[in-house]
């Protein structure tokens, strides 16, 4: 295992990832020509509305909705989408937020939709209106929530819907979308993760959301910090106002006209709430770099790649005493192939959670999934190399030896 990576050098030890594209362990493994895209852009000065501009037809072309905007992450996405819900194109609300006393500030949200990253929509000044139950999990049979009680909390105070999509979630994207839409009410959709499949850059407008977050730094390997939205043209160019630094001389000002239009506007926005969530010209250039290269890729091979590294490490512990493998959604080829291994504490010598803890505190760190504790830890073959599926491979057959 190379240990010259720039953190030994900064005196901080690595990770070798096998728990996929999580945020806290660095994300995904940037592509190569996104690095490449970053270094040429800063060297080099842009006008950074004239690049959301160009981001905003790649997105357009790319996901089939009218416009798109990158922000710092789909979290970031999310609080901005929020406040162009509640403040539109109206650039007094837009300097009110995150006050919204006198607009609508409400967001409608199924229960078993609610995370933790809805913070992000509260930060734009959104309360939340929780719906529905949590039933399903009863076994009586009921649903958590049904459309009609969407339309029942929808009053003149809301200013959006947002939807979680999760393979488990419900009622359905289409189902919601009508409601909303017959109340005039836009849907936000948090998507940050629902890549691969690829298609699922398109099923979420087309399912008639309208406006998508999804992260830039999970599986489209872009840079960490950046993430994008997905929707209506007047939806981003709101969300445009609120996050470029446009405060400027009015008599010179001329924003690219399909992101902003300066009409509808009246008058220069100050600097608003997106301002503390900037995109810098490198995560732009290399944002749009590796979207590109994401829509080529062929995404069956690396589906074949991702199954052969997880089949590798299961065909090894397989023979292990106390140990049971499989691999998740070995039946799909659109999700990632994560492979689960249940530990026997009794006949392995070991418990689950003792090998997650252990593997943690070896130099580098060696991190696997930890969702299944504590009967089983997981191994997502995303982030890995065929070196380090080796490497990952050994430490966890050195911990049943230990
Ligand atoms: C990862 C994730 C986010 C946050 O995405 P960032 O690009 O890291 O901001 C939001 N929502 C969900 C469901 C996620 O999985």
């Amino acid at each position: 295992m190379p240990d010259d990576t720039i953190y030994e050098d900064l005196g901080v030890p690595s990770v070798v990832n096998a728990t996929g594209t999580k945020t806290r362990i660095g994300g995904s493994r940037i592509r190569p020509e996104a690095v490449d895209a970053m270094n040429r852009a800063a060297d080099a000065f842009v006008r950074l509305s004239d690049l959301q501009a160009r981001a905003s037809d790649l997105i357009a072309d790319v996901t089939g909705a009218q416009a798109g905007y990158v922000t710092s992450g789909a979290a970031a996405a999310l609080a901005l989408g929020a406040a162009a819900c509640i403040a539109g194109d109206d650039i007094g609300a837009m300097a009110q937020l995150p006050d919204t006393e006198g607009l609508p500030g409400e967001i409608v949200m199924a229960r078993t939709h609610r995370t933790g990253y809805d913070h992000a929509l509260r930060a734009a000044g959104a309360r939340i209106v929780d719906v529905g139950t949590n039933d399903h999990h009863l076994g009586t049979g009921a649903q958590n929530v049904e459309p009609w009680e969407y339309a029942d909390a929808i009053t003149e105070d809301t200013a959006a819907v947002a939807y979680v999509q999760k393979p488990y979630t419900e009622p359905s994207l289409e189902a919601v979308c009508d409601v909303a839409h017959d109340h005039n009410v836009p849907v936000v959709v948090d998507a940050a993760a629902e890549l691969p499949p690829v298609t699922n850059l398109e099923a979420f407008i087309n399912a008639g959301a309208d406006l998508v977050a999804f992260s830039g730094g999970k599986a489209i390997r872009g840079p960490q910090t950046t993430g994008f939205l997905a929707g209506r043209a007047a939806l981003v160019s709101s969300v445009a106002a609120q996050h470029l630094d446009m405060h400027a001389a009015e008599a010179v000002w001329e924003p690219p006209t399909t992101l902003v239009d300066p009409e509808a506007l009246g008058g220069v926005p100050r600097q608003g709430i997106g301002r503390p969530m900037k995109v810098g010209k490198e995560e732009l250039a290399g944002f749009i770099r590796a979207l590109d290269a994401f829509k080529a890729e062929d995404h069956d091979a690396r589906q074949r790649e991702w199954r052969a590294r997880s089949e590798r490490i299961a065909a090894t512990l397989d023979s292990v005493a106390g140990v049971r493998t499989s691999i998740t959604a070995a039946d799909k080829t659109a999700v990632a192939p994560e492979l689960t291994v249940t530990v026997e504490a009794g006949s392995a010598g070991i418990s689950a959670t003792e090998i997650v803890g252990a593997l943690r505190r070896e130099e580098p760190r060696v991190f696997v999934g930890a969702d299944d504790l504590p009967e089983a830890f997981t191994v997502n073959p995303m982030c890995l190399t065929d070196e380090e599926t080796t490497y990952v491979d050994e430490r966890i057959r050195a911990q049943f030896d230990a």
